[in-house]
């Protein structure tokens, strides 16, 4: 359970320096939520070097594996580019204190990355998109940010769809349009670049992509 669990009072208290020593005092850009192993925090880190990304992982045997696996990452990279000291994990759970890491309108991406499906009905509040948490998440997304979803699991993908199209502040938007504004990159790391997701093509499963831009209300 959640006792042991440190979080932060509020966003203001977080030491972001301790997490990107190279980005003095600078909050997140991106936040991986449920990020497991790390696949896709890796694969991204490199490729948009300027770009602040946080995992956010609730297994503290698996947020501390991508811990060590960052750490690693910067010693054996070439001091000058200073690679991989845009990425970092906190071990949290996300339902409960999302708002508590992150102020408002401060993430440009937020990712679900093949999400626990919880199949049992009466477990459908256990889903970390829900009708409740949709405000928080629109909460801390600045407008123009994207909801990146993906699931090998047609049923949850049906849900986080409806969800997230029924909410006003959010609206879907289809891949081609990603592609054609330059996230082409993100995408094939939603695809592919995770340990789940390296699972799924290993076992012949399918992929369910949405994602959904926060919408500036006027
Ligand atoms: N996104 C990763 C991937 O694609 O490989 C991991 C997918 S795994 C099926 C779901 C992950 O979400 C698990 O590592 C689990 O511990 C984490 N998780 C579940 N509930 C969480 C919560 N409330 N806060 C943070 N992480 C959570």
């Amino acid at each position: 359970s959640d006792h042991a669990l440190q979080y932060p009072s509020a966003p203001d208290a977080i030491n972001w320096s301790v997490h990107y020593p190279a980005f003095p005092a600078r909050p997140p850009d991106f936040a991986d939520v449920g990020c497991g192993f790390g696949g896709l925090l890796i694969q991204l880190a490199p490729l948009f070097p300027d770009t602040l990304m946080l995992g956010m992982e609730i297994r503290v045997q698996v947020s501390q594996y991508v811990q060590d696996r960052i750490s690693a990452l910067r010693v054996t990279s070439q001091p000058d580019t200073a690679p991989f000291q845009n990425v970092s994990v906190v071990r949290a759970n996300a339902m409960k204190f999302l708002p508590n890491y992150f102020a408002k309108q401060s993430l440009s991406a937020l990712f679900f990355l093949f999400p626990d499906p919880h199949f049992k009905s009466r477990k459908h509040k256990a889903r970390i998109i829900s009708p409740t948490l949709l405000a928080e998440y629109a909460y801390v997304l600045r407008p123009g940010g994207i909801v990146y979803t993906i699931t090998d699991v047609k049923d949850l993908h049906d849900w986080m769809r409806t969800h997230l199209t029924a909410f006003p502040l959010f609206e879907p938007i289809d891949e081609d349009t990603l592609r054609s504004e330059g996230k082409g990159p993100i995408i094939d790391a939603v695809y592919t670049s995770t340990e789940e997701g390296k699972k799924v093509e290993r076992n012949g499963g399918q992929k369910w992509l949405a994602c959904f831009r926060r919408v500036d209300v006027l």
